[in-house]
């Protein structure tokens, strides 16, 4: 979507709202990508305030089980109308007081996405020998700590 912000950078107090989906090509995001909310002018700035949800598709880091993430990305710039000398990633030059809201959004958002998830802070993970998920159950790769194992080895080695 574009928004066309001559007014509002022409006049204070005046705003643009929008709620609209656009889909984001990435194979993760497995769902439309909802924004909800406004372009306004307070004071002679202008600000972008909205709210990107949508659902992402990924997998624990530790024991790769499937997840399903809902998302609500916060889309937070002041925008300028022409280049001031000021390097800011907050704020956002537009070319010719035309914004292309699903480009910013989509920054936001590949930006905002962590690199790794987890499917609990706990995750014990997948055993690095025999590939036992160790939240479900415990392996013999991880128990020759364990005295009662140590006595087993003890009779193979006899
Ligand atoms: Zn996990
Ligand atoms: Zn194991």
């Amino acid at each position: 979507m574009y928004l066309e912000l001559d007014s509002v950078f022409n006049t204070e107090g005046e705003s643009v709202e929008f709620n609209y989906e656009f889909s984001l090509e990435d194979d993760s995001v497995v769902s439309p990508v909802k924004v909800i909310g406004s372009v306004y002018n307070k004071t002679g700035v202008v600000h972008l305030k909205a709210d990107a949800k949508f659902d992402y598709s990924t997998s624990c880091a530790k024991c790769n089980k499937p997840l399903l993430k809902h998302a609500n990305v916060p889309v937070r710039h002041f925008l300028l109308a022409h280049a001031e000398s000021e390097d800011n990633d907050e704020f956002i030059v537009l070319d010719g007081m035309r914004l292309n809201l699903d480009e910013l959004v989509s920054e936001d958002i590949f930006l905002s996405i962590p690199p790794r998830f987890l499917c609990k802070d706990d995750c014990k993970g997948l055993c690095s020998i025999c590939g036992v998920d160790l939240n479900e159950q415990q392996c013999i790769c991880r128990a020759p700590s364990d005295p009662r194992w140590d006595a087993l080895k003890d009779m193979f080695n006899e």
